[in-house]
């Protein structure tokens, strides 16, 4: 077999798998080279999105909803189901099924695209050469005219809360739960604090949220993050922030946190705390001891705007390079530097990238926030609809939310939009399209929108900016 390539990936999470597939669509003789290895030992592709991340954490998100719909909502439909019963084992080997067939599936795309493939530790030994350490220890060299990084993140840990695997987990752990725990302390009131910890409360934990910082979701438009927060509040979701966790003590079959808020100081005691406080770039072992990679302040590896690292030949995409540190930004990277290798001219519009929040009601948003246009000192104007207005919404027993387009008050461009509601993941696709070709609010006020249709409320906002909507009073005129 072949150990001189066009390109060597190293990494097949989102950014590696799509930039080597890429690649070799483009005609480079590619191989991706991953170390990720499930929780029985035995390697898969897709890294953290598809193992740990986006997906299984997707598939507990729509299992959990049901249970929660069914105890909840069906009476209201006319529907009884009877004694509903939780098969957490069925819901986890659901779970563990979806992943499996996803992460195969990029085994079948490599195969279908002549994408090579090995299994080990990548490590770049000079400029043109990755040794790669497989899982039994044995080792090979690969030699490459370029070299792609792609190794993600791993879980921030915390001195003073050490993950254990057992009490204290990380987002992988807090996903392979096999009971339900009466009480679950989560620290970190990011996206996978909110997600998992609305998991764990559907399924019928009492789950505490301790978030260091006073403002919630400080990335998020302050008025979708607002509603959010009161929305997760009456769910039951207890989020204490200015939460500043000072320590932890592992008993048998629980975990006391301390921690103090405003001048108290205060405890509470868990059955498992899950620590979310971010994720941190995956560099450990990536280079030989004489091999130097230039890092930023963060740890991030440092690229320039073709992805470039400080090693001739050398390139970085994804979580190693830095925030957002979101599949889609990863997979976009990937595509890039790919076709930047083959001579190309891509580009990458970091001002155009959605964030969703899985939780219900969802986020969504695209763009700069309010206070981030405010800051700018553009001239703008908002539009903003509640989904109580829309027909489809309420059909589907679904009113709490809004969409909140801003737009530029001179030209009228898109300058962001922010929704928090029913498939709001699903609705803020067409602003990201809309802002891509740099449209105006009333390019979208004058494109059709199905009935009825959730969509109808992005029409509507997009009405709403302009002061005419028709399916909601007008804002009076001042
Ligand atoms: P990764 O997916 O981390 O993949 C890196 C791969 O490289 C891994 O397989 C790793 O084992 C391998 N590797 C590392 N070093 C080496 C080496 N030296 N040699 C060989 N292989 C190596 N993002 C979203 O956009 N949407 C979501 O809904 C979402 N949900 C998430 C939920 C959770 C619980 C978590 C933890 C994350 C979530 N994310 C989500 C973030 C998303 O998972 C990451 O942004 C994405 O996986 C980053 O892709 P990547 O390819 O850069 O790195
Ligand atoms: P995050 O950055 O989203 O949130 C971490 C939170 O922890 C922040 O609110 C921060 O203020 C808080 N925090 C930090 N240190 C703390 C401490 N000592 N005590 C209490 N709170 C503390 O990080 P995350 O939730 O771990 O997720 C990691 C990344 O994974 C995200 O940033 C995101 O890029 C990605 N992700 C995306 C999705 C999605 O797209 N739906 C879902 C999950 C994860």
């Amino acid at each position: 077999m072949s150990t001189s390539y066009d390109v060597v990936v190293i990494g097949a999470g989102p950014a590696g798998y799509v930039a080597a597939i890429r690649a070799a669509q483009l005609g480079m003789n590619t191989v991706c080279v991953d170390n990720w290895l499930t929780l029985d030992d035995k390697p898969a592709l897709g890294g953290t999105c598809l193992n740990a991340g986006c997906i299984p954490s997707k598939a507990m998100l729509e299992s959990s909803e049901l249970f929660h719909r069914a105890e909840h909502e069906f009476e209201s439909h006319g529907l009884s189901v009877g004694k509903l019963e939780l098969d957490l084992a069925r819901m986890q080997k659901r779970k563990a099924g979806v992943v499996s067939e996803l992460t195969g599936g990029i085994a079948g795309l490599f195969k279908a695209n002549g994408v090579a493939s090995k299994t080990g530790t990548g490590q770049i030994v000079d400029s043109g050469k990755v040794k790669v350490i497989g899982h039994d220890g044995d080792e090979e060299t690969l030699e490459a005219k370029h070299i792609i990084i792609a190794s993600g993140s791993v879980p921030v840990e915390l001195d003073i809360a050490a993950f254990d695997g057992d009490r204290i987990l990380d987002s992988r752990g807090a996903l392979e739960m096999d009971e339900v725990p009466k009480k679950l302390g989560v620290i970190g009131a990011g996206y996978i604090g909110v997600e998992l910890g609305s998991v764990w409360s559907r399924l019928g934990s009492e789950v505490t949220i301790l978030e260091a910082v006073d403002e919630f979701m400080p990335v998020a438009d302050r008025g979708i993050a607002t509603e959010a927060l009161k929305t997760f509040k009456k769910q039951g979701l207890d989020i204490q922030l200015g939460a500043r966790v000072t320590g932890t003590k592992v008993n048998k079959k629980s975990v006391r946190v301390e921690y103090t808020q405003g001048d108290e100081n205060k405890s509470e005691t868990f059955d498992r705390l899950i620590v979310a406080v971010g994720r941190r770039p995956n560099t450990a072992n990536l280079c030989a001891k004489d091999t130097q990679l230039e890092l930023d302040d963060k740890g991030f590896i440092d690229v320039n705007e073709s992805y470039r690292t400080s090693l001739p030949g050398v390139y970085a995409v994804g979580d190693v390079i830095g925030n957002p540190m979101l599949a889609h930004k990863g997979m976009e990277e990937g595509t890039v530097v790919a076709e930047m290798l083959a001579g190309q001219k891509p580009h990458m519009n970091y001002d155009v990238i959605p964030s969703v929040v899985y939780t219900t009601p969802e986020l969504a948003w695209v763009g700069r926030s309010e206070a981030q246009v405010k800051a700018a000192g553009l001239d703008y104007r908002v539009g903003q609809i509640p989904f109580a207005a829309n027909g489809r919404a309420k059909a589907m027993g679904e009113q709490g939310g809004f969409v909140k387009m801003i737009a530029d008050a001179n030209t009228d461009e898109i300058l962001g939009v922010h929704m928090i509601g029913p498939y709001v993941s699903e609705l803020i696709q067409e602003i990201v399209v809309a802002m891509e070709y740099k449209a105006s609010s009333e390019d979208i006020a004058r494109t059709i929108h199905g009935h009825p249709s959730l969509g109808e409320t992005v029409h509507e906002a997009a009405l709403a900016v302009d002061g005419r909507p028709i399916h909601f009073p007008p804002r009076k005129k001042k």
